[in-house]
């Protein structure tokens, strides 16, 4: 009996991953055709200095415009995009689009601000990644200034001894480095110490999870950390005041998530610009 429910459990589950991989090979084949036929653009999320409420920065995140399904997530296309590949070409695009954008805002004499582009361990695995970025900031003439890249700690911790090297190529650029969704890999606190990055960002798990003891003795950790290592450190995913309170008062540098701005249209930038939170900020 054993016997033939294992194999009718081996069966069954060898439809699922049959029907798994049918869905993952036809949203390969239709986020190819999705770059050719311009249905994917770009949002940005501003980030909020704690200390004057002005916008500083904002995040670049892409979004899949599926001409039947609706919007995709990047959280079901970007994994594929990762298996397959085509991230390299889908992560080419986003920075030459950020690059895009910048350029319009420019025209429009926007005060200059940081753009983030997440970058996934696949495109940052790639040894020619600096010498590509670099080539890519000299001919779209964006200031590499204005770039900051966010890179997941796996990644970075992945032959760390390694990846020092890149991350110093990357900084000689001029770029800025932040490790993003911090405190969900492993970091081994002797790299990161050695690592030439600019900013933790503590992931939004942690925020979500703050009401909890526990929760808030992480995000207590990140920051001193972030401050003893003499980062700068930011918080996502804020949703509520009390999450914006506690951050504030534990001296966090910057804030992002749905309670300042849902990810906007690059149209919508410069009036995204123009405000300031510094009343939110002082209530607490
Ligand atoms: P991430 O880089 O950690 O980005 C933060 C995610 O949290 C974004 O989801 C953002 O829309 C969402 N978010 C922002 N504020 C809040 C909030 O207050 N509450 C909640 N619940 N969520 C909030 P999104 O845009 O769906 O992106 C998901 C992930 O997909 C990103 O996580 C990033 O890892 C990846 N991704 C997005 N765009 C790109 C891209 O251009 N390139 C690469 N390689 N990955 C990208
Ligand atoms: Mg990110
Ligand atoms: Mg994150
Ligand atoms: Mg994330």
């Amino acid at each position: 009996v054993a016997k033939a429910e294992g194999r009718a459990c081996f069966r069954f589950y060898n439809e699922e991953m049959n029907a798994q991989a049918v869905e993952q090979l036809k949203l390969e084949e239709e986020l190819r055709d999705a770059m050719r036929n311009h249905e994917l653009e770009l949002r940005y999320q501003p980030q909020v200095d704690t200390r004057t409420g002005e916008v500083v920065s904002m995040e670049a995140l892409v979004r899949w415009k599926h001409p039947d399904r609706g919007m995709v997530s990047p959280g079901e296309f970007i994994p594929v995009a990762e298996r397959t590949g085509q991230i390299i070409e889908l992560g080419e695009w986003v920075l030459a689009e950020v690059a895009r954008h910048c350029q319009y805002w420019d025209s429009l004499g926007l005060r200059p601000f940081t753009v983030c582009v997440n970058i996934s361990p696949l495109q940052f695995n790639q040894t020619e990644l600096p010498v590509w970025i670099g080539e890519f900031l000299d001919v779209s003439g964006l200031a590499p200034e204005r770039l900051e890249l966010e890179l997941t700690e796996s990644a970075i911790m992945t032959d760390a001894e390694t990846n020092i090297e890149k991350l110093r190529k990357l900084k000689s650029i001029g770029l800025k480095l932040a490790v993003d969704d911090f405190g969900t890999g492993y970091s081994s606190l002797s790299y990161l110490k050695r690592f030439p990055i600019d900013t933790l960002k503590i992931d939004q798990s942690f925020v979500a999870d703050m009401e909890s003891p526990d929760g808030a003795a992480i995000v207590d950790a990140i920051i001193a950390l972030s401050k003893t290592l003499k980062l700068s450190v930011i918080a996502e995913g804020i949703e509520r005041f009390g999450q914006l309170d506690y951050l504030v008062r534990r001296g966090c540098d910057l804030l992002q998530g749905y309670y300042f701005a849902h990810p906007i249209y690059p149209e919508d930038v410069p009036d995204m610009l123009c405000q300031n939170f510094l009343t939110e900020l002082q209530a607490s």
